[in-house]
Parts: structure tokens; sequence; C-alpha cells
């Protein structure tokens, strides 16, 4: 009688033991079964044909503009130098400039390497600085230095803006990823929208094709 009261105690034990292993590997596969049914992570890729673009310009134009952000006020304390270098990255040389009208022009030229370099446009297209008549090696006549961007699409269309500055280039990829507005330099955030004739121009759209579409 003990003896059959202590087997019936050993396997309900052991019944409960592997009860619950059981349990833990099926929590365990639960677990592993919901990670993997999380989407997968959007592509940062983005694909644009200069058609797509015009259409993607035409909704801006019709969409409402969205609320925005007034940037902090911030003053700059420090004086310029004297004097500041553009370094040349096509040919590496150094050109000097007086560092009270260049210090940020010098600095807008490399937050828009920056952007640029780290943005995914799609393959055929293509968005590049010309920096060219910053540098006396390479522009060695050139009058007033200026930035410059060429856009150029799959299809063999390009078109070439001057004067680019940093809120240019942040403009246009604000607009390529698809965002509503874009980050001014102190953090603030304005509309797309109110800028689309520059973004036109940037982008090689006509603009009374985008601005003659009515509003909503
Ligand atoms: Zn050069």
């Amino acid at each position: 009688m003990y003896i059959s009261v202590i087997i019936c105690a050993v396997l309900l034990g052991l019944t409960l033991l592997v009860g619950a292993a059981c349990a833990r590997k099926n929590t365990a596969q639960k677990t592993e079964n919901k990670s993997s049914a999380l989407p997968e992570s959007k592509s940062s890729k983005i694909l644009k044909t200069r058609q797509q673009i015009t259409d993607q310009l035409r909704l801006l134009k019709r969409s409402e503009a969205p609320e925005e952000k007034r940037g902090a006020m911030c003053y700059k304390m420090a004086a310029p130098p004297d004097r500041v270098e553009y370094n040349c990255p096509k040919c590496g040389d150094k050109t000097l400039y007086s560092g009270d009208l260049f210090e940020s022009v010098i600095d807008d030229i490399e937050a828009c390497r920056r952007i640029i370099d780290t943005i995914h446009v799609a393959d055929d297209m293509k968005l590049i600085l010309d920096e060219s008549s910053f540098c006396s090696h390479c522009s060695p006549n050139a009058g007033k230095p200026q930035l410059g961007l060429t856009v150029s699409y799959g299809n063999g269309f390009s078109k070439k803006t001057s004067h680019i500055s940093e809120i240019d280039v942040v403009l246009l990829i604000s607009f390529l990823e698809g965002k509503q507005s874009y980050k001014t330099f102190n953090d603030g955030t304005e509309a797309i929208k109110k800028a689309l004739p520059r973004l036109c121009e940037l982008l090689g759209v006509d603009t009374n094709t985008v601005l003659k579409d009515p509003d909503k």
C-alpha cells in the first residue's frame, strides 16, 4: 500500500515536472513566434521617377500644411575666425577664405555633403553637389564662389541649380523621404508646401504644372 502511494506520488511529481517543462517551452516558442511576426523594418531607400515626383508635388500642393514649430532663438556669440580653410574633395587642395564672410558658407557645404552622403536615393537618381567654384585649383578663374546641385533622373534628364544652401538640401531630402515638413537650423519645423516653387526648381519640375492644380 505504502509502496504504491510512493510510486503514485513519484509519478505525479514526474508528470508535473514534465508538464512545467513543456509549458516553459511553449511560452518560449510563443515569444519566438511573436518576435518573428513583427514587420520588417522599412527600407530607407526612396525610389522616385520624375513623374512620381511631379505627382507627389501635386499631392503636396493640395494637402493641408502641417502645423509649424517655431525654433529656439539662438545667438552666435563667438567671433568668426580670420580665415577659413576650404578643402576640395576632388583634388584635395586647400583654399583660404576670409572667416567673417565665408565661415557659415563653408559650414553649409560640409553639412550638405554629409546629408547627401547619408541619404539613399533611387539607384538611377543622383544628387551631386558642385563645389568646384570654391577651389582655386579646380576653378582658378571662378568669380564669387557658390554651391551648385545637380539632380539627375534615370531617363537622362538632369537639372542644375545654383546658390544652394543647407536648407535647400534639407528641404529636398525631407520631401524625398515623404515628409510634410522640414527641420530648420534652430530645431523648428516649417511646412514643405510653403517652399514648393524652390522645390520644383531644385527637382527640375515645371512650377506651373504643380501650382496650377486647384487646392482641395
Ligand atoms: Zn579642387
